[in-house]
């Protein structure tokens, strides 16, 4: 059976990045006995400025790239794209990745904190935060190809601090990816 990073290490020369090519199975089990799963929300100053939100599950984080960040608004849906899994060493990650290489540009830890799964399936990931900066209820669902949609179900809280509103548009090149 193919690793669940197979498609994460295609993508990064281990020489040329300082990017964590990830823990063994054997490793990666073992750390994931831990009481509640945690998440993570990176900074990316890539081609385009985004936020890499991951969620530990299986021994892997589970990502999305939100060229917007987190929705404050439960009005307003956030574009979510779905990237590959990450290793779950990937979570304390933050650095530069070379200019040129997959997903070149500064990376810092926005947010980090753990979660609980209200519901886990294929067409809808709800779950509850519990970070310094992100809490509260949010639920990702597909809306076609890599494309999901997160969307805040609780009411913004008075202190939530809001992510920059002017931000460039994430797709330089038509039909790019967030890295
Ligand atoms: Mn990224």
């Amino acid at each position: 059976m193919p690793s669940k990073l197979t498609t994460y290490r295609a993508k990064r020369d281990p020489k040329k990045t300082p990017e964590p090519m990830g823990a063994t199975a054997t490793r990666a089990r073992r750390t994931k006995q831990r009481a509640a799963p945690t998440f993570v929300i990176q900074e990316h100053h890539a081609r385009a400025l985004h936020w890499d939100f991951r969620l530990e599950r299986d021994g892997v984080l589970v990502s999305w790239a939100l060229p917007k960040g987190l929705p404050v608004d439960p009005k307003t849906n956030h574009l979510a794209v779905h990237t590959e899994d990450h290793p779950l060493d990937y979570g304390g990650f933050e650095g530069d990745i070379p200019k040129g290489e997959y997903g070149g540009g500064h990376v810092s830890i926005w947010d980090h904190g753990t979660y609980d799964v209200v519901k886990w399936r294929d067409k809808e990931i709800m779950v509850d935060l519990h970070g310094e900066r992100a809490e509260g209820r949010y639920v990702l669902f597909p809306t076609g190809g890599k494309n999901w949609m997160i969307h805040r179900m609780d009411p913004a809280p008075a202190d939530f601090e809001a992510m920059p509103a002017l931000i460039k548009p994430m797709l330089a090149t038509p039909g790019a990816l967030p890295s």
